[in-house]
């Protein structure tokens, strides 16, 4: 009725003069706004895919240890694409309550049977790094702040100025200042160990930045870098900036680029003894939190079959099973007092609550305050009781 009516209240309006050629002249206005808009469109795609590229080539060398996750993340321009993503792909839906990823432990030897807080996915027996979950991965997204993101662009030129003086501990101090902050800036892009383990902290710093000092000082690298701008550059976007679309055509090359930068990242691993400076010893996750990464920043704007191809191929497509009823010892970590559960014949167990490890061969230990019992973290001989606060010791130590 209201259309109708609207109708006839045009039909019914005399033409004013020359109102036809204004029309035509506003027509052609009209699409030439559009045009200039979609334009501007394409260039911030562009620009936002070369950010990512940035982005990947700073934490990624990717690889290296899952800072490349971030680094992917961080490019992507935030929530956008992942929301999208989501909306588009259960795959990427977050792992159900009460579930848990279907994993190994390649040190011990045992299943994964407890539910994991975050990405990375930590052994119930041996407190070993398993596995990285993607899914998991990608409910955390979260931005590095501005000071982070100025320390980046700020420390460019004197990085590049340490490689081409051949100072590799001039770059080294520049990446674990980096690092450093990133630690401190992402905490959701890092593993939840580091939230209150000070070794563990440590540690992951020194050999995120022995990693980067590894590829930017070799020329097979930097070659394989270049070419992944080239990529970047040469990839073609369609839809609108609310559904963009990268041409599959033009992703594929791309994605074989990771692949040579990830193999190389694990020659580095091996020849520069990497194993024993990395905290989580993961030389056996390394592409799987490259292609992570990789994913978490692209998958959103690649159509839906080009995007399952991906996970598909890069073996990221995740099986969960049931979170088993397990018959574990409840106990309560006296870092943060999340209760755990201690699997029968565990060793050693990551708190999901605060990161902290602790030694499950270790007596629980009460509070003379509160009476509430609980597991010092691994190397604490005393803690403020997280119930009470009240002062706990180790026992025998008086
Ligand atoms: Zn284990
Ligand atoms: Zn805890
Ligand atoms: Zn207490």
């Amino acid at each position: 009725m209201g259309i109708f009516s609207k109708k006839r209240r045009d039909a019914d309006q005399p033409p004013a003069a020359g109102q036809p050629a204004d029309s035509r002249m506003a027509f052609a206005q009209q699409m030439k706004e559009q045009a200039r808009q979609l334009q501007a469109q394409a260039q911030a795609m562009q620009a936002q895919a070369m950010q990512q590229g940035a982005a990947y080539r700073q934490a990624s060398g990717a690889s290296a240890a899952g800072a490349g996750a971030a680094g992917a993340r961080a490019g992507a321009g935030g929530a956008g694409p992942m929301t999208w993503a989501r909306q588009v792909m259960a795959i990427l839906a977050p792992p159900q309550p009460g579930f848990v990823k279907r994993c190994t432990c390649v040190t011990c030897g045992a299943p994964k049977q407890l539910p994991s807080a975050t990405a990375y996915v930590y052994c119930d027996y041996c407190a070993s790094l398993v596995d990285f979950d993607l899914r998991q991965a990608c409910e955390g997204d979260t931005l590095p702040g501005p000071e982070y993101v100025a320390l980046v662009n700020s420390s460019q030129a004197a990085s590049q100025a340490a490689v081409a003086a051949s100072d590799r501990d001039g770059y080294r101090a520049i990446q674990e200042r980096i690092f450093s902050a990133y630690v401190a800036n992402v905490p959701m892009a890092v593993s939840h160990r580091a939230r209150n383990d000070q070794g563990y902290r440590q540690a992951y710093v020194r050999y995120m930045a022995e990693a980067a000092v590894a590829r930017a000082f070799d020329p097979a690298y930097q070659l394989l870098e270049a070419e992944m701008r080239q990529r970047v550059m040469g990839l073609r976007y369609t839809g609108n900036m609310l559904s963009p679309t990268v041409d599959p055509d033009s992703f594929w090359p791309m994605a074989g680029t990771l692949e040579k930068q990830i193999e190389l990242s694990q020659a580095h691993y091996r020849s520069g003894g990497f194993a024993s400076i990395d905290p989580d010893r993961g030389e056996h996750l390394l592409p799987k939190m490259a292609w992570s990464g990789f994913c978490q920043g692209w998958l959103g704007l690649l159509p839906t079959d080009a995007a399952a191809r991906l996970l598909q191929q890069t073996g990221l497509t995740s099986e969960y099973v049931p979170v088993a009823a397990v018959d574990g010892q409840p106990r309560h970590c006296g870092g943060c007092g999340a209760e755990f559960t201690a699997l029968p014949g565990a060793n050693a167990i990551v708190c999901e609550g605060c990161g902290r490890t602790m030694h499950l061969g270790d007596a629980e230990i009460p509070c003379a305050s509160c009476g509430a019992t609980m597991t010092l973290p691994a190397g604490a001989d005393e803690t403020s009781c997280p119930f009470c606060q009240s002062l706990v010791r180790r026992a025998g130590i008086f």
